[in-house]
């Protein structure tokens, strides 16, 4: 049988694009210039005029206004993307992931080892 691609539904929409933002996040400089930290926040903003599922978007500018993003260190903003992510978590009934750990999870791998292959 002959293999197809198929459009992202919601769920697998935001596993990407959470998996982008995290990325961004633990990877954002640890001093950014002016314009990065612009940047970091004109991200975020676009994001949630542009984002394709409307409601998720709605949501997304109503977080924003109330924690404006945190751009000032890679563990700002690494710590802020982590408290919206678990906003949405929250909203959605999934349990909370514990902040301390996204640098495991989405720079260096998990301390057991269990990402080295
Ligand atoms: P996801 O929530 O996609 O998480 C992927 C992985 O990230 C997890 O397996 C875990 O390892 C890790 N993770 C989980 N929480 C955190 C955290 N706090 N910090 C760091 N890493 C974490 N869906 C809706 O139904 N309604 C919405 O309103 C909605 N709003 C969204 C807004 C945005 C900006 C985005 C990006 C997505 C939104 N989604 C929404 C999609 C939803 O968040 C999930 O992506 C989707 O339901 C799939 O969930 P999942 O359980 O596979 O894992």
């Amino acid at each position: 049988t002959t293999h197809k691609d198929c459009p992202a539904d919601k769920d697998e929409l935001g596993r990407a694009t959470w998996k982008l933002l995290h990325s961004m996040s633990v990877y954002y400089p640890d001093q950014p210039s002016e314009e990065q930290k612009q940047k970091a926040t004109a991200f975020m903003t676009s994001l949630s005029e542009l984002y394709p599922c409307d409601f998720c978007a709605k949501d997304l500018r109503k977080d924003l206004k109330e924690e404006p993003p945190k751009v000032q260190s890679r563990q700002e903003f690494s710590q802020w993307m982590c408290r919206l992510h678990n906003k949405v978590n929250e909203k959605m009934g999934k349990p909370l992931f514990d902040c301390s750990k996204v640098f495991e999870r989405w720079r260096d791998g998990w301390k057991d080892g269990s990402c080295d292959y």
